[in-house]
């Protein structure tokens, strides 16, 4: 058997000399590139130069070492005669062996000062192609690009009587050197990325759309830096206005995937107010009545409401205490009847698909010109795959691309009812499970979003639907507010009203001052009497109810329709309560669990 031979260029000399010892003691001829044949021979170890076989010098200050036919024939050639006649014919020989470690492009551009020039000097090029020639040729060649594995390698070597570590070292080695080359190759990228395709907001604002933004920081203010991009092409969304912080982004991201399919589902615009990654309200655009239309504080809007102008005053009057500083998402470009709406409530974004130049101009003014306007290309599809990283460990899964529509649903259903379920649905595809929703007319009046028990979120979501139909009571319609008390105000004062909350002290006095003359709370009656008025309302669940309690407790918020997908042991009991209680009991065979 000919002598094999041995390439070694390594940047990290760790445990160069052990490996080369052992190498060489057994029988292994050894190939340098300069630095790393010099450290070898001063220590009295025999090596060449891979100039000895490329019979070209090392040039361009180290730019060009290995770079030659003479070392990648070397490499790559495989062990089938076309190959071996190949290397014949230009006098080369097979390597079997390549150690290799790049430079430290990601130490270097860590240094503070670290310009632009030092940073591209410490890209790598030969190394990443020995280490890929080598792991592509992985049936015949073994890579080390990693100290930590000469031990285990030149054990592998020494035992085998004709160098053959096996195919299954050698494939593990491979492995290794495409991972780092893959990370090399981010570390590279991400760091042209920052320098050449970012935009620092707000300053280039208007810029247009960028691959990449910096955020001011991410969750929290000590987490920085924080920035979104995608590794190809540009980011979906402009940044027209304001300068969207991490959290905001989970927001817009989530609440316009819900109102787009909303709006293929349904054909109707659709709006979404989010907080903390959860919808506090969504809703299609269908028109309200007069009460709705107090109830959603749109009553004294001059403009004309728009049907998005409707599913926005929806999403957001469904639950104004959760809705405070929410981010929009809105299916179709922004009106101005709809601008109008939003530039009174206390918000901190919105993403849409457009904007209507008087909308814009209304939008831009909010928050002292700092309210976060992001246009969104409505055609954008995002990657079938997802990955994300949680305490250093990256997650990827398929997206949850399931549809929803009416087919989900089994039992025959009324047009409204169908509706409301889609729209219950869909929100708790983009709610923090657990989630359970409650809809009617076409808007969610209730969600409890991110418990860790279905009861509870079938209870909270419940408790909300009915405080939401309480501010419907005519004496919550007729309450005597003094002149000049604002909006918020009043919306503060309804949900303590509603709420049957007893006040004491300075809260006491501070509510009472509202008021012309005084208020007598809701009584226990008065409520009761009330919540039996509530019916026809859809309650859709992310997963399936455990126990019948979940199907009591919705049929005390008017709960008519229920959909959750089946497989609890107590799923014919849930059945039994449904028909007990006249509810319309849907299994829809899908889970929804969003995290
Ligand atoms: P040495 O210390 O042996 O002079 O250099 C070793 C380093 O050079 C290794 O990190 C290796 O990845 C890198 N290297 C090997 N061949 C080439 C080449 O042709 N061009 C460049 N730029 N780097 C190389």
């Amino acid at each position: 058997m000919s002598q094999a031979t041995a390439l070694l260029s390594v940047y990290d000399k760790t445990d160069l000399l052990d490996l080369a010892k052992g190498l060489d003691a057994a029988g292994v001829r050894l190939l340098g590139s300069g630095g790393t044949a010099k450290k070898i021979r001063e220590a009295g170890i025999k090596i060449e130069d891979v100039s000895d076989i490329t019979k070209a010098p090392e040039m361009l200050g180290g730019r060009v070492k290995t770079l030659h036919p003479a070392v990648h024939g070397g490499i790559l050639a495989r062990s089938i005669p076309s190959d071996e006649q190949d290397l014949q014919a230009q006098g080369i020989s097979p390597i079997s062996i390549v150690v290799c470690n790049l430079y430290p492009f990601t130490s270097t551009i860590a240094q503070p000062n670290c310009t632009l020039e030092a940073a591209v000097e410490e890209i790598d090029i030969g190394g990443v192609t020995l280490l890929r020639a080598a792991a592509k040729n992985h049936a015949r060649v073994s890579v080390l690009s990693d100290p930590a594995d000469y031990a285990e390698f030149l054990e592998a070597w020494t035992k085998s009587p004709n160098g053959d570590v096996g195919q299954t070292l050698r494939s593990k080695l491979a492995l290794k050197a495409f991972e780092m080359t893959a990370k090399y190759d981010e570390a590279i990228s991400g760091y042209f990325r920052e320098q050449y395709a970012s935009a620092e907001l707000p300053a280039e604002k208007l810029a247009g759309s960028v691959q990449r933004i910096a955020l001011r920081y991410g969750a929290n203010p000590h987490q920085k830096p924080a920035q979104a991009y995608v590794t190809d092409g540009k980011l979906p969304f402009k940044v027209l206005s304001g300068s969207p912080g991490y959290i905001n982004l989970l927001d817009a991201l989530n609440s316009y995937a819900l109102v787009k399919e909303l709006q293929e589902a349904l054909q109707l615009p659709a709006a979404a107010s989010f907080k903390h990654v959860s919808p506090a309200g969504a809703a299609v655009g269908l028109d309200l009545d007069a009460t709705e239309k107090q109830v959603y504080g749109v009553d004294d809007l001059k403009e004309p409401l728009t049907p998005l102008a409707c599913a926005y005053a929806r999403a957001r009057g469904a639950d104004r205490m959760s809705s405070f500083g929410d981010f929009i998402a809105l299916s179709a470009p922004c009106d101005l009847a709809t601008a109008k709406i939003i530039s009174r409530e206390v918000s901190d974004g919105i993403i849409a698909p457009g904007y209507a130049p008087d909308a814009l101009e209304v939008l831009s003014k909010k928050k002292g010109g700092k309210y976060c306007v992001l246009e969104i290309d409505p055609t954008y599809e995002p990657e079938e795959i997802e990955t994300k990283q949680v305490y250093g460990i990256h997650l990827q899964q398929r997206r949850n691309n399931a549809k929803i529509d009416e087919k989900l649903f089994e039992n025959i259903l009324p047009k409204c009812a169908l509706t409301d379920l889609i729209v219950a649905t869909l929100a708790l595809k983009y709610t923090q499970s657990n989630s359970v929703a409650y809809a009617v007319h076409g808007a969610i009046i209730g969600l409890g979003a991110g418990q860790q028990s279905r009861i509870h979120c079938t209870r909270l979501a419940g408790g909300k639907a009915d405080l939401w139909w309480l501010r419907h009571h005519p004496r919550v319609l007729s309450l005597p507010f003094k002149k000049g008390v604002k909006r918020a105000e009043k919306a503060n004062a309804i949900d303590l009203f509603v709420g049957g909350e007893v006040l004491e002290g300075g809260e006491k006095t501070a509510w009472e001052s509202l008021f012309e003359g005084a208020v007598d709370p809701l009584t226990t009656e008065e409520r009761k009497e009330w919540a039996a008025k509530l019916d026809g309302v859809a309650c859709s669940s992310d997963a399936f109810f455990p126990f019948p309690d979940n199907v009591y407790r919705a049929r005390r918020s008017g709960v008519k329709y229920l959909a959750a997908p089946g497989g609890s042991v107590m799923d014919a009991e849930c059945i039994k309560a449904a028909d007990e209680q006249g509810i319309v009991f849907s299994h829809t065979s899908l889970r929804l669990f969003h995290h």
